[in-house]
């Protein structure tokens, strides 16, 4: 029979072996576990939270945030998370059910708060979604990207205030490569002439680069890609590709490219290059960060206009 003082200290014995076979990155700090609901938010997760989080993203690339059907692993994710970021503005529809079904203690915060929304209304459809009536897609302006980023700095470091310094340094930089961008962007713009400053895509997903940019966004479906074109939309569009003499049409990563193949069909007007409205594409496409998605989308749009 072991005494008890045998017993402890082969029990520190024990220990300190289990101690000295630990690799080196084991002792280093946990690093904060966060989700971001789709991959263009991830983005920007990624790039304020550096090495300190580790990121899980639910709708990957070419994924469509508007219609996503959440799996146990999702909930699993959420379950282990300390923070949760959202975009909010209802694009997320089945985020609260998912929420409450993983029974999650994460900080939840809402990447939009505090931008100035836009009225989902469309160019003369006036219909709603079911959407609450505020469009969604505010990432397409670079001004609404910096509140984005402004809102993951300040949750990081509530979270994980260890990193406050960190996540600041991290959030100025890629805020400066944002200034970057935005002025890239305007520039191009300024090359078009303005007569010629209107696009058709598929979905309604635009209207905050319309907005920031100067450039008149039209598509027959709405801002969710849930509900499909009516065919008066349809009809609409045409008339005023014609009327207009609009040389391209552009397809989304997330919609269905055959309505907008019929409608170039119908109209003489060319299929322009794919375009990233919801979601990035894979990493090593033409759209695998939130800045050269938008740096892509600008110049498909600006050689559309101006050839
Ligand atoms: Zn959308």
């Amino acid at each position: 029979m072991l005494t008890r003082r045998t017993a402890l200290s082969l029990l520190a014995g024990s220990l300190a072996l289990t101690c000295s076979l630990m690799p080196a990155s084991a002792q280093a700090p946990e690093k904060l576990k966060v989700v971001a609901t789709f991959s263009i938010l991830g983005d920007l997760v990624r790039n304020v939270g550096g090495d300190r989080v580790e990121l899980t993203t639910l709708v990957g690339p070419n994924g469509d945030a508007h219609v996503y059907a959440p799996t146990p692993a999702d909930a699993r994710r959420l379950t282990e998370a300390k923070v949760v970021f959202t975009n909010g503005l209802k694009f997320e529809g089945w985020i609260d059910r998912l929420v409450k079904s993983s029974g999650t203690k994460a900080a939840r915060i809402e990447a939009s708060k505090g931008i100035k929304t836009l009225k989902e209304e469309g160019h003369g459809h006036g219909h709603d979604h079911g959407h609450g009536g505020t469009d969604p897609h505010a990432w397409q302006s670079v001004g609404n990207a910096k509140v984005y980023v402004a809102n993951i700095r300040d949750a990081l470091i509530a979270a994980d205030a260890e990193g406050k310094a960190a996540y600041e340094a991290n959030a100025a930089s890629y805020l400066a490569k944002l200034d970057a961008l935005e002025a890239e962007m305007k520039s191009l713009v300024a090359g078009i002439p303005n007569d010629r400053r209107k696009i058709i895509t598929s979905h309604d997903a635009f209207r905050y680069f319309e907005d920031a940019y100067g450039i008149e966004f039209v598509s027959p479906q709405g801002v969710s890609t849930e509900s499909e074109a009516s065919a008066k939309d349809v009809a609409r569009i045409i008339q005023q590709i014609k009327r207009e003499k609009v040389s391209a049409v552009f397809v989304e990563n997330v919609s269905d490219v055959r309505l907008m193949e019929r409608i170039a069909q119908e109209t003489g007007a060319k299929v322009g290059e794919k375009v990233y409205s919801d979601a990035l594409s894979e990493p090593n496409g033409p759209a695998g960060t939130y800045i050269d998605m938008m740096r892509h989308n600008i110049r498909a749009f600006s050689a559309a206009m101006s050839s």
